[in-house]
């Protein structure tokens, strides 16, 4: 099968052939259909040094995929052949404290395909039958190729309540993005969203109904008082890694307000913590996707009218994943996703 590999410790990924994966009794078969492009992708291509720290080379990357079980083990339940799925690609112990009371993705032991083992960046993906979920006819492939990051997504937009809130979101990546979209589906009242790409900023507004500032230009401030926000945001997620944003969010919040981080900032960032403890803020570290409670939810809230699609800005063949991923790290697209079928 076509697999793509981080074949050598150098910028890049490579086409290989590789053998179908073998699986074992509590695994299934997955003929890859769709994969997106994560950030995650493009520090592996780049070969930074989280990825070479974490990724062995050789290894089959990607993580995002909907694809159709072909094979089962003797042991799968519940899951037949000719399932359309996607899946949790947090593979997860069964020992800990934590897996033993069904907190699963706050298991310490977790390993992420495309990242510590095989990945999705090929024809077919050995998966434990655990890590599948089924996807509903009215969910497509090329929405459930990107169901890994609107995941993350709804993960922290879900992680306060937003009803009738004021939210601030720093930086409209795609995940930033989607949260926008999702913050607005649950009921939140206004909408800010940060970056300092105008491309990524009209992108925002295209997707969702939410209000875009360009914090390179503009003053946040003033933005608040044209929405009438009188003593700041009341939930903000942190969705850029930058510094400054976070600085930017803390000041804007109200006191007591409430912050979800799932942007990672670069190795140790410095934060002016007195600042939180006397604005009182709550901070959550947000890390991958509750599981299953968030795939649940999200498929849900698409059933529901919730529609991300437009953050989908570019399709390629997988033969041209080259394109893709030049196309995902020029930073003026949203989601990039490769056709395996
Ligand atoms: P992305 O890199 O595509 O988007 C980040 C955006 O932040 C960019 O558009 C960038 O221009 C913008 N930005 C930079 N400086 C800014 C500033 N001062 N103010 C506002 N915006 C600014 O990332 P993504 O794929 O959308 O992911 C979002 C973040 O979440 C990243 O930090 C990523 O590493 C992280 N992440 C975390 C998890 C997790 O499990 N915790 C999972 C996936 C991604
Ligand atoms: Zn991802």
């Amino acid at each position: 099968m076509k697999v793509l590999v981080k074949a050598k410790a150098e910028v890049g990924l490579w086409q290989e052939d590789r053998p179908v994966p073998e699986i074992g009794p509590e695994d299934v078969l997955i003929k890859v259909k769709k994969t997106g492009i994560c950030g995650t992708d493009i520090h592996i291509w780049n070969w930074d040094e989280w990825a070479a720290r974490t990724v062995p080379v050789g290894l089959v990357t990607g993580h995002e995929f909907a694809g159709e079980i072909v094979a089962k083990g003797a042991q799968v339940q519940g899951l037949e052949i000719g399932q359309r799925c996607s899946g949790e690609g947090h593979l997860i112990g069964k020992l800990s404290r934590q897996s033993r009371a069904g907190k699963f993705h706050l298991d310490p032991a977790t390993r992420g395909i495309g990242v510590n083992e095989p990945g999705a960046f090929a024809e077919y993906l050995r998966l434990p039958a655990f890590n599948v979920v089924p996807l509903p006819d009215s969910i497509d492939d090329e929405i459930g190729a990107i169901l890994d990051p609107l995941g993350n997504a709804v993960h922290t937009a879900l992680s306060f309540d937003l009803v009738g809130e004021d939210v601030l979101i720093t930086g409209a990546g795609p995940i930033g993005i989607m949260a926008g979209a999702v913050a607005r589906h649950v009921g939140a009242r206004h909408v800010v969203i940060t970056d300092v790409n105008p491309a990524r900023l009209a992108l925002a507004a295209e997707v969702a109904d939410v209000t875009p500032v360009n914090v390179a230009q503009e003053d946040l401030r003033d933005v608040m008082a044209r929405l009438k926000i009188v003593q700041g945001f009341d939930v903000g997620m942190e969705m850029s890694g930058n510094q400054q944003a976070l600085d930017q969010m803390v000041e804007a919040l109200v006191m007591g307000g409430r912050i979800a981080m799932l942007g990672i900032p670069p190795g140790k960032s410095p934060v002016d913590w007195s600042r939180i403890v006397f604005k009182a803020i709550t901070i959550k570290g947000v890390y991958g996707r509750e599981i299953f409670e968030t795939w649940y939810k999200m498929i849900a809230m698409l059933e529901n009218g919730l529609d991300v699609r437009k953050v989908i800005t570019h399709r390629f063949k997988a033969g041209d994943f080259t394109t893709g991923f030049e196309t995902m790290r020029s930073g003026l697209s949203g989601k990039v996703v490769l056709d395996w079928s």
